[in-house]
C-alpha cells in the first residue's frame, strides 16, 4: 500500500485518520527515524499543490492525525503556533505517551475499523461509551484521558461514565 492510501476514512467528522506513524504531538509523520516529514504536509502537496517555503500546514478539524486535504490549510509561523495553542497541544504529548491513557494506539485504530455499535464496542474494550464516540470523532487520546470512567466491564449495567 502506498503512503498516499495509508489512511481511514472517518465517516461522522470526513477526517482522514493516518494509519502510518505518528509523533509525540499526534501528527501523523512519514519515513524512516532520520527526520519525520509530516503526513499532512505530503498530502496537501499530492492534492492541493505545493507548499510556498516557511509556511506551516494547520488544521481546521482540530485532528493533527488528519490528512483530509480539505480539512487543511496554509499558514505561517505565527498562525501554526497560534493555531496550536488554541487547541492546547504544543505543550502536552499526545495519548500514547501519557502513562495515564487507557487505549493503546493498536486499540484505538481497531476501534475506528470497528463497525458495531459503540455500546458493543465500549463493552468489548471496557471503556465508556463516550470514548468510542470521542475515537470515531478523531479526537486526540488526551481527550480521553480526561474522561473518567464509572462503568466497569464486569457490570451488566449501562456503560456511562462520570464527567
Ligand atoms: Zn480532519
Amino acid at each position: 500500500m502506498s503512503w498516499s492510501e495509508n489512511y481511514i476514512p472517518v465517516p461522522e467528522t470526513g477526517c482522514w485518520l493516518w494509519l502510518g506513524k505518528w509523533d509525540v504531538s499526534g501528527y501523523g509523520k512519514l519515513g524512516g527515524n532520520v527526520g519525520s516529514i509530516q503526513a499532512s504536509r505530503e498530502f496537501y502537496k499530492l492534492h492541493r499543490g505545493p507548499i510556498a517555503p516557511g509556511m506551516f500546514v494547520c488544521h481546521k478539524c482540530d485532528t493533527p492525525a488528519c490528512v483530509n486535504p480539505e480539512h487543511l490549510f496554509l499558514g505561517d509561523q505565527a498562525a501554526n503556533l497560534q493555531d496550536m495553542k488554541l487547541k492546547g497541544r504544543g505543550r502536552k504529548a499526545a495519548g500514547v505517551q501519557n502513562s495515564n491513557a487507557r487505549l493503546g494506539e493498536a486499540q484505538v485504530l481497531e476501534i475506528l475499523g470497528d463497525r458495531r455499535s459503540a455500546r458493543l464496542v465500549a463493552m468489548d474494550y471496557g471503556i465508556c461509551m463516550q470514548s468510542v464516540y470521542a475515537i470515531r470523532h478523531g479526537l486526540t487520546w488526551n481527550s480521553l484521558t480526561k474522561i473518567a470512567c464509572s462503568w466497569k466491564a464486569s457490570s451488566r449495567e449501562k456503560p456511562t461514565c462520570a464527567t
